[in-house]
């Protein structure tokens, strides 16, 4: 079960009535006596910080919707507020915070290509609304609350970077940082993207062919002839008699092209003591 997922009802709007029940009487008759503004106690309401307060539909000519509470309950708060006792929502987050948090939010809200903000609310749609917002917002790690308002950089669409990339670097190097993880793609809607920040990191850190702590590093078998200064018939001689690990790649840029691993082959030709001047040597090797 996923820890994320809120229960259904903590997702729900207040049932919205045509009529307040007997004996309730609207909330912004309150605002004055608990001296709060008639929006703020409203925006209290609506994330459930106004005990048993009920939506009721507007008459015509008035707001949208009106909130009402038991004549008893809003009596009790006012009690409450006259004796300088809390009121019920003091002590929990600030409404204006959670409400600035919100429209930042709606401002920078991750495409749905984002599996992190997929992950955060649940491997369902996010939130609908401001009230939906903060029931699942408040259980959130401070991690997920962070990384819902980080400024997403775009992601583009994988044909579209593999232009860009290979401009900068040139194919191989491209397939190369793809096959050995350097480089990632993301996998939405049947499609492969890749997110812009991943391309700008990978360009920062010099179009690395792996990661720094690669233990094995996936090369074309031209890649790695030039590395060790040896032709690509030799590479692929040793490929074929088992002397060093090759493999087929998978992903959507390498698959179907041959790997081999890079590291392997320079200790092998250097062991063998193989050059480009003698590649007699390896068949006679
Ligand atoms: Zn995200």
């Amino acid at each position: 079960m996923d820890s994320l997922q809120v229960p259904a009802a903590g997702q729900q709007e207040a049932a919205l009535l045509s009529c307040p029940p007997d004996g309730y009487v609207p909330l912004s008759d309150l605002a004055r006596a608990l001296g709060q503004r008639v929006d703020a106690l409203s925006r209290l309401a609506r994330i459930s910080m106004v005990p048993d307060a009920l939506r009721v539909e507007r008459r015509e000519g008035t707001r949208s919707v009106a909130w009402y509470l038991p004549g008893r309950t809003a009596d009790g708060l006012i009690a409450q507020h006259q004796a300088g006792h809390p009121m019920p929502w003091q002590g929990k987050p600030l409404v204006d915070d959670l409400a600035g948090k919100y429209r930042l939010w709606c401002v920078r809200r991750h495409p749905s290509a984002c599996l992190k903000c997929h992950r955060i609310w649940g491997h369902s749609e996010p939130p609908a609304n401001f009230e939906a917002y903060v029931a699942r917002y408040t259980r959130l790690s401070l991690g997920d609350k962070a990384h819902l308002t980080q400024l997403w950089a775009k992601p583009r669409p994988l044909s579209e970077a593999m232009e860009h990339l290979v401009r900068l670097s040139g194919h191989d190097r491209v397939v190369e940082a793809l096959e050995n993880g350097a480089l990632r793609t993301l996998e939405r809607d049947g499609r492969a993207w890749m997110d812009s920040r991943v391309i700008d990191e990978w360009s920062a850190a010099g179009y690395p062919q792996a990661l720094p702590s690669a233990q094995q590093v996936w090369a074309l078998p031209s890649t790695a002839a030039a590395s060790s200064s040896v032709d690509v018939g030799q590479v692929l001689w040793l490929i074929e008699h088992d002397e060093v690990q090759a493999r087929m790649g998978s992903g959507p840029v390498s698959k179907g092209r041959l790997f081999v691993d890079l590291l392997e082959v320079g200790a092998v030709i250097a062991r063998r003591g193989l050059s480009a001047c003698a590649p007699a040597r390896v068949d006679a090797a």
